[in-house]
């Protein structure tokens, strides 16, 4: 490891978790990539790790690993399974092949199994429905519950037997231990009954993973400081648990903020960074083991600030680690972190999915692909021109710079970003900005020549170049409506950039994510300036701050407004827009717009709504360059938006420049080896 870099003292100093000495503070978070369990999937699920292991994780935290089958789910790995138990052990040696190391998270999904999975009601200690499922599971008797501890301590003994590092037993989340602890799921009259019988169960089990484990291994509590689901365990409660788990022989607290089925955001964008580490000091206060938290730490300065004023110890995301596989690595080497933009789309939304996707990370494609995009220096360095400085653009010229290309960037406008420029303005995804800054960062880093206030000249490219990127992007689409030229219609770009010319009553046609995101934009003060609470709701500011133009705002939309957007960020989205007064005119058409407003249609009913202005946002149409389209040549290569406007978004706006790079390197090293 390098020397650190100032000024992050603390989080690159060295700590302890029971007997595991880590030469620093950031460990990765258990997260499921959708791909476990599957024998084909090995070796990418190993090159996932072993890159983090490069980036200098100091400790991995597994996925999930189903410590019985009553408590699986798809693509999980499965502990009674034999060559599991293989694949699991090949995975911990490979990591300690590479002088990493990696702790086993021990799991049961509970009440958030599903029936069809399982071929049984899943698991709980009362038949109490799953707002995550809304399936009713069944509540387990003496038996099972006896099962569970055996299924535990074996999981245990098999984690040492195999090499893992320590293990980590998940307890939070509403996951099945963390039930067993709610007085809403746990409705038992039983010696496991309430609080208190539930505190039983996951001390028995803290005992049988101890003795399964030996007594060497560090062994973590991933436990529940806040669910967020108004049954919150209280302060007294949380010391007799900590004390009583710390008697079992438990090294250490992770600590989970929110339940899958809590109705308040914890890991959304609209959440400020570092707002639960409240949550992890009340437990650190209540123990002399180390704290370990994670919820929207991203930053290497925020988390040097929470451990520096001792309100965790160790910091353990998940998600800046798919962003950016070196996230450790560049406390110290001083290069830009590929900054975690908590957008959810290509990570939470796909492992939520049912069944699970494999997930990626819309800022890094490469993340669980890394054997597909191997980083392998060409032998043959080509003249690549990349046109258009939007995603695709940017992550194109990236790839290819890193790929030992030489690459000119023409941007046509003063800046890169492209419609990056527009989303950063939308309350809450004011951290694309930082996506802009490393891609500004990297580029100049790699050498890439970018040419600002520069339209392409492709007849002199295509004699210069061997390879030319077209990312010309997208134009907004203008839709057959009478009315859509009058004077007080703006199409989407120019009402994100001028919205001093939208006031009193406006009308947005299109109810996709960017009509939304527009209704946000138009709708909130600059900064919704959040704090986390069980109140999230109620804090939000008012609607219209003294300083800002007086706007209502009401969105028509054919279908669900907000469809397209993913399954994790969407309800929070239509809650605030609720919140921020906007009207949701959905199953709804447009039929016409006039100086007074605009008339449609819904469910076959004739409206008519009175609008000062109107925004249409009813998709996008290619930018294909005249001269790529008469002229079509081998040397194009036509990506992101250009390529297909239909259901453009970042993710797949990034991705494919990623794989406009690794094609042509590919096709090249071919031909020329
Ligand atoms: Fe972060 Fe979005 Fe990537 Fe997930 S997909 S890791 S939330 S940037």
């Amino acid at each position: 490891m390098l020397a650190p870099r100032r000024p992050c003292p603390e989080l690159t100093s060295p700590g302890r978790i029971g007997s595991l000495w880590l030469p620093h503070r950031m460990l990765m978070g258990s997260m499921h990539l959708g791909i476990e369990g599957d024998a084909q999937m090995l070796d990418r699920l190993i090159a996932f790790y072993a890159e983090r292991v490069r980036g200098g994780a100091a400790l991995i935290i597994t996925g999930g690993v189903a410590v019985h089958a009553s408590g699986w789910e798809p693509h999980r790995f499965l502990i009674s399974d034999a060559r599991h138990r293989d694949d699991l052990a090949r995975l911990a040696d490979a990591i300690h092949h590479l002088g990493g190391h990696i702790a086993l998270q021990l799991f049961h999904a509970g009440r958030y199994a599903r029936e069809r999975d399982l071929g049984h009601p899943p698991w709980a200690p009362s038949a109490v429905a799953s707002r995550l499922t809304r399936e009713v599971p069944q509540a387990i008797g003496r038996d099972q519950i006896a099962t569970l501890v055996s299924a535990y301590h074996q999981a245990a003994i098999f984690a040492a037997q195999a090499g893992f590092d320590g293990v980590e037993v998940m307890a939070s989340e509403g996951y099945l231990l963390n039930s067993f602890v709610s007085s809403l799921t746990n409705l038992r009259s039983d010696d496991y009954g309430g609080a208190q019988g539930g505190l039983g169960l996951i001390v028995d089990i803290a005992k049988a993973v101890r003795h399964g484990l030996g007594p060497t291994p560090p062994l973590i509590y991933r436990i529940s400081g806040w669910d967020l689901m108004g049954s919150a365990p209280d302060g007294p409660f949380l010391s007799q648990l900590t004390k009583a788990l710390a008697d079992a022989g438990v090294d250490g607290f992770n600590v989970g903020v929110g339940w899958h089925e809590s109705a308040v955001p914890t890991v959304s964008q609209i959440v400020p960074q570092g707002s639960f580490a409240e949550v992890a000091k009340n437990i650190r206060g209540r123990t002399e083991l180390p704290v370990i938290a994670a919820n929207r730490i991203f930053s290497h300065p925020l988390a040097n600030t929470l451990i520096a004023s001792e309100m965790m110890d160790f910091v353990a995301p998940a998600r800046p680690w798919l962003a950016d596989p070196a996230w450790a690595l560049h406390a110290y080497d001083g290069q830009p972190i590929n900054p975690c933009i908590a957008c959810n789309q290509a990570c939470l939304d796909r492992s939520l999915a049912h069944p699970p996707q494999p997930i990626s990370c819309t800022v890094n494609p490469r993340a669980v692909q890394e054997s597909s995009y191997p980083r392998k220096r060409t032998a043959t360095p080509l003249n690549i021109a990349v046109v258009g400085g939007g995603p695709s653009g940017l992550e194109a010229a990236r790839s290819a710079a890193e790929l030992g290309h030489r690459v000119t960037l023409f941007e046509a406008s003063d800046d890169i970003g492209g419609q990056l420029r527009m989303a950063m303005r939308v309350p809450g995804k004011e951290e694309i900005a930082g996506t802009i800054a490393y891609y500004r960062e990297t580029l100049h880093r790699l050498g890439v020549q970018t040419l600002l206030h520069t339209p392409a000249d492709f007849s002199r490219l295509v004699v210069e170049s061997d390879a030319i990127f077209v990312a010309t992007g997208v134009n907004p689409k203008v839709p057959d409506i009478p009315g859509s030229t009058l004077p007080h219609v703006l199409l989407y770009p120019t009402a994100f950039s001028e919205p001093q010319r939208l006031q009193g009553d406006i009308v947005i046609i299109g109810g996709g994510g960017i009509g939304l995101d527009l209704a946000l934009f138009l709708a909130a003060p600059p900064k919704l300036g959040l704090s986390a609470s069980a109140n999230f709701w109620d804090e939000l500011p008012p609607a219209m701050p003294w300083d800002s133009p007086v706007r209502s705002i009401t969105v028509i939309t054919r279908d669900k407004a907000g469809k397209s957007v993913g399954r994790s960020t969407r309800w929070i989205l239509r809650h605030v827009l609720q919140h921020l007064g906007v009207v949701l005119e959905e199953n709804a058409e447009a039929r016409a717009i006039t100086m007074g407003g605009v008339e449609i249609t819904q469910n076959g009913v004739t409206k008519f709504l009175p609008a000062d202005g109107v925004v249409i946002s009813t998709g996008q149409v290619s930018n294909l360059p005249a001269f790529v389209v008469d002229h079509p040549c081998p040397s194009f290569h036509v990506i992101g938006g250009a390529r297909e406007a239909r259901a453009l978004d970042m993710v797949r706006a990034i991705a494919e420049g990623l794989r406009g790079a690794h094609n042509l390197s590919g096709m090249t090293d071919k031909i020329f080896s």
